[in-house]
């Protein structure tokens, strides 16, 4: 099949280089015209796992090409993938913007029958605005189009295997023939599909990270009610985990949910809600519990050393979670500037974000490349994102790099037996601290 693909973020990218893995003929299409000049060398200009192998593979293989020109990259293709951001605006809304300049570009390059899938995460209503938009706009009136929603679920730092091994493919649509088309497209994955209509492929997308979002707030609340009741919240997740009914997964207490889609879908299906006027108390709640789950590292520091000012503070992880390089909406964005704003001293590693994370933290902010030197003569340590590298760190390299260390971990990553043979000071989330 010929396909093209609007956007070549971390979604149309991954989508992108997966359909053409699986020999469609595929091109990815960006208006970023250093993106695709960077594409085109072969090289990914995000990190994701595996990535940049599988770009350079198609491309040598022909089945992958990559152009900032629509009408080069929408010629004569069978199917259109629209794949663009849709951030969140100062309301908490979904700014459309670029998905509607996606679908004007459309309507005017389409020159032959096309069936076209919305990947990004948009608001229920939007593929039948989206429908109206190419109707309205198209040039050429003997072509005709049909619509599919078909949201994405992947996860950023495992995108291609979840591309592959997904729990299930979403198809909306209205038009059987156009389904049956994604469809047949997707089979190879051998993952199971759905079909419904385009407002439940929609909703399902939002009701699925919206749920989610409720497990990780449900999750901090408990481990919150845990550290005043003395019971250990690792120990409570893993017995509520073996219920089937309620599953092991979302369960880890931290610093709550961040990066680029729980903060801003959850957002938006309040605004979506709000516009159906219908109150939805319980996705406020988990919005409110996540913004105040946020802080509490810098509360349990401020309790300790009663004041952050002048302190050396050394935080390892940056990226909102491991394996990604995304800082979108990260934790540390929030605890950064806070200690920051507090008067401390922040030292920070992080193996992959860092580029990222200069751009948006406070200029005051030290960067390291590795984490020996980042907490040397720390007074404490933040951890705000479980990296392997830092899960598996030597512990007796806080001893004798920090001397007394103090160890706040915001993902209860670290193992509790070994520190306590060292005797290093340490509080994480929903557990007694260690003195
Ligand atoms: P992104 O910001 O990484 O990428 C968007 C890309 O679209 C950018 O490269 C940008 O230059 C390009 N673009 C913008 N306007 C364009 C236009 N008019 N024509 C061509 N290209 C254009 O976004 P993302 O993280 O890939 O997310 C895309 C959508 O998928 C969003 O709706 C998001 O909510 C959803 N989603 C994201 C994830 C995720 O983990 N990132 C997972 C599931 C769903």
């Amino acid at each position: 099949m010929r396909i093209s693909v609007i956007g070549t973020g971390y979604v149309g990218l991954v989508t992108g280089v997966c359909l053409a893995e699986i020999g469609h003929i595929v091109t990815c299409i960006d208006i970023d015209a250093l993106k695709i000049n960077l594409l085109r060398s072969g090289k990914s200009p995000i990190y994701e796992p595996g990535l940049e192998e599988l770009i350079v593979k198609n491309m040598a293989e022909g089945r992958l090409h990559f152009t900032n020109q629509y009408n080069e990259g929408l010629i004569r293709a069978e199917v259109i993938y629209i794949a663009v951001g849709t951030p969140s605006n100062e309301d908490g809304t979904a700014d459309l913007s670029a998905l509607e300049d996606a679908a004007i570009a459309i309507a005017d390059q389409i020159s032959n029958d096309v069936v076209i899938v919305t990947k990004s995460t948009v608001p229920i209503g939007t593929g039948d605005r989206l429908k109206a938009i190419i109707e309205y706009n198209k040039s050429n009136d003997s072509v005709s189009f049909e619509m599919v929603s078909n949201p994405e679920f992947l996860r950023e730092g495992s995108a291609i295997n979840d591309t592959f091994y997904g729990d299930r493919i979403i198809i909306g649509s209205d038009s059987v023939k156009a389904a049956e088309m994604i469809e047949e497209i997707n089979k190879p994955f051998q993952i199971p599909i759905y079909k419904t209509s385009i407002r439940s492929a929609e909703m399902i997308k939002y009701a699925s990270n919206a749920f989610l979002a409720t497990k990780i707030s449900f999750i901090n609340e408990i481990s919150n009610l845990c550290e005043k009741l003395d019971a250990d919240i690792t120990e409570v997740a893993q017995g509520m985990g073996m219920d089937k009914r309620i599953g092991a997964h979302f369960l880890n207490a931290g610093i709550g949910y961040g990066g680029s889609c729980f903060p801003k879908d959850t957002n938006a299906l309040m605004q979506i809600a709000g516009n159906a006027n219908h109150d939805f108390e319980l996705l406020r709640s988990v919005i409110e519990v996540n913004k105040k789950q946020q802080n509490i590292l810098t509360e349990k520091a401020k309790r300790r050393f009663g004041s952050l000012e002048g302190l050396k503070i050394a935080v390892l992880g940056l990226a909102f979670k491991p394996n990604t390089d995304d800082m979108r909406e990260a934790a540390s964005l929030t605890v950064v500037t806070d200690l920051i704003k507090s008067g401390a001293v922040v030292s920070a590693y992080d193996p992959i974000a860092i580029d990222n994370a200069r751009k948006l933290l406070p200029e005051e902010v030290e960067f390291l490349s590795n984490i020996e030197d980042a907490i040397q003569d720390a007074d404490c340590v933040f951890i705000l994102t479980e990296w392997p590298e830092i899960v598996n760190f030597d512990l007796e390299l806080y001893v004798s790099k920090m001397g007394k260390p103090v160890i706040f971990d915001g993902r209860n990553c670290l193992d509790m037996t070994k520190i306590q043979e060292l005797k290093i000071e340490y509080h994480s989330v929903g557990r007694s601290s260690i003195y």
